[in-house]
């Protein structure tokens, strides 16, 4: 099999007026990023309101492994699949972080014959979207800077500033810095640092606005600072919030762009899924409503956390709701999730895969107690046994009650995902379902948190440290104890231990520091250490990126 680049670059693309066609949208409602790519006017964005919305699909998955999982590329090859089967599909997918494609090898934009194209600019500068929301986070921390250089009439507090800046790179060396050295013409010497792009509040700003009046008012409302005597100040109060929104403002526009079998794609704003809530743009989520019967997206991570922040943050704040949830499990991952090493992966192990069935089995529960209706796609991987696809399906029917259908769209495109789109259709009769979350926004934050813990990780309850105690006191007392937690934990085990794999109960769930991000409208709940600026690995993929003779990129991916 040929890698992920060589197919892509294989590939014949329609011009994108023509993939922007089969969904009804005119050549004036597009503004092109060349042949391949072009965004959809906020104008005609605006005109969808009032059409009828089609489905909503999600795609999620198991608790992640090294093994991999494939939820990016079975969102692909079901959107083509629902095409294939005659049913309009759009697929919403993250926009890749740049950053990360020089360290670690990999992209995001699928892979296989399920991929989203042209795959190179997807994953690298795109449209500049990222540029954009850089640009106007950097333009924001001048702004406050500036403010403190100048009279500093709002007293703020130069040892409490909250906001950093951001770059997308992954670049140890800035996660703290010392800023405004070399004399009194540079300001007040302070301690900084740097977050990539996609940890940047901003950007789950931008994905969560419903137009350009909802990002501004959302920026106006982000904490920044407080002042000497320990009042919040916002982006509003330095005066951020109108120009920050000039500069969003093309990049807050959908992204078009197609599959490997010419099926429409929009793939827009990047947030990362710990400390935000890992989902593409709700402009773009709510224009593929209006524009096709069914929108298939994906959220970051496992469903523990990607589902559960789509829901309880995503969907709620943009009132929208799936008609049903994909669980996407392979078998390498749940032999792994009982015990198996990486390596020994390539031999069948049945009771290995049964051990590790637990861990799904509490993903598809927890995601029907939603209220949503499951199916488990099993992602098939070239060394699984005929043996163990039947036992997976034996297991999800009689332990569940659900149906497991082996997908091969990595090696057969959109005709290898069929029965799974069949299987999304039948179980979207019912339409759009009305979400049982797992709180209420008005119960107090700590109840949130362990709302959570208790009803989705299985702990046995949770414990706060007392620094953290405080500052969600002190969120409830300003008035946004009402916003729903945004929960920052290892992404590989239920519980905050990343190696407690399988299904672990009766754990505690420990909450270290809490964070408030009042324009996304979530206060973020942090469980152990968290990353806001990656580093390269020793060997970083950057070494071997080059432009081979006849231009072409080498090495990526
Ligand atoms: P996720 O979205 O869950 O992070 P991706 O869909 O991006 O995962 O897939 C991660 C990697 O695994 C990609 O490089 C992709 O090509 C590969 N992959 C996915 N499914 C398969 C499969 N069935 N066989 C082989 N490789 C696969
Ligand atoms: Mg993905």
């Amino acid at each position: 099999m040929p890698s992920d680049i060589e197919i892509a670059r294989a590939a014949t693309l329609k011009p994108i007026a023509e993939v922007a066609e089969t969904l009804g949208i005119p050549d004036e409602a597009l503004h092109n990023y060349g042949k391949h790519i072009a965004k959809l006017d906020h104008g005609f964005i605006a005109g969808l309101e009032g059409r009828p919305e089609g489905k909503l699909v999600l795609v999620t998955a198991i608790s992640p492994t090294p093994a991999g999982e494939g939820k990016t590329t079975t969102t692909v090859g079901l959107g083509d699949a629902l095409n294939r089967i005659g049913q309009k599909t759009m697929i919403c997918l993250r926009e890749p972080s740049l950053g990360p494609c020089f360290g670690m090898k990999g992209g995001a934009a699928g892979g296989g014959k399920a991929q989203v194209v042209p795959m190179e600019q997807i994953n690298l500068h795109f449209t500049g979207d990222f540029h954009a929301i850089t640009s106007a986070h950097s333009l924001a921390a001048a702004l406050i800077d500036n403010h403190v250089y100048w009279a500093n009439e709002l007293n703020i507090d130069v040892r409490r500033i909250f906001w950093r800046r951001v770059v997308d790179m992954n670049d140890r060396a800035l996660r703290q810095i010392t800023q405004s050295l070399g004399g009194v013409a540079n300001g007040f010497p302070r301690e900084d640092g740097f977050d990539i792009t996609v940890a940047s509040e901003v950007m789950a700003v931008f994905c969560l606005a419903k137009n350009l009046e909802d990002l501004e008012e959302r920026l106006g409302r982000i904490v920044i600072a407080e002042t000497r005597d320990r009042k919040l100040v916002t982006l509003k109060d330095v005066k951020a919030t109108g120009a920050m929104t000039v500069l969003l403002k093309d990049a807050l526009q959908p992204n078009l762009v197609q599959t490997l079998e010419g099926n429409p794609a929009l793939i827009h704003g990047g947030p990362f899924a710990n400390i935000a809530h890992g989902c593409n743009s709700v402009i773009a989520t709510r224009a593929g409503l209006r524009l096709a019967d069914y929108t298939v997206t994906e959220a970051g991570f496992g469903a523990d956390l990607g589902a559960e922040k789509f829901l309880d943050i995503k969907c709620r704040q943009a009132g929208i709701s799936p008609s049903a949830v994909v669980i996407v499990a392979t078998v390498r991952a749940l032999k792994m999730h009982g015990g198996v090493n990486k390596k020994d992966l390539g031999a069948e192990n049945i009771e290995a895969l049964e051990r590790g069935f637990a861990n799904l089995a509490r993903h598809v529960t927890n995601v029907r107690n939603f209220g949503l209706p499951v199916v488990v796609a099993v992602n098939h991987f070239y060394a699984d046994t005929d043996a163990e696809h039947a036992r997976l399906k034996e297991l999800c029917s009689e332990r569940l009650g659900v149906e497991a259908i082996t997908c091969k769209h990595w090696a057969d495109g959109g005709a290898g995902a069929e029965d799974l789109a069949r299987a999304v259709v039948r179980l979207s009769e019912g339409g759009a379902r009305p979400i049982t979350y797992t709180y209420e926004t008005e119960s107090k934050l700590t109840d949130k948190i362990k709302a959570i813990a208790t009803k989705l990780y299985g702990a046995a309850d949770i414990q706060i440290e007392s620094k953290a105690a405080q500052k969600l006191a002190a969120f409830e007392k300003e008035g946004y104890g009402n916003l729903p937690v945004c929960m920052a934990k290892t992404q590989y085990s239920f519980s905050t231990d990343p190696t407690l794999i399988g299904a672990p109960d009766g754990h505690i769930v420990g909450v270290r520091d809490v964070r408030l991000s009042a324009g996304a409208g979530f206060v973020v709940v942090i469980c152990g250490e968290i990353m806001t600026m990656p580093g390269l690995p020793k060997v970083p993929a950057a070494d071997t990126i080059r432009l081979d003779a006849n231009g072409q990129i080498d090495g990526l991916f």
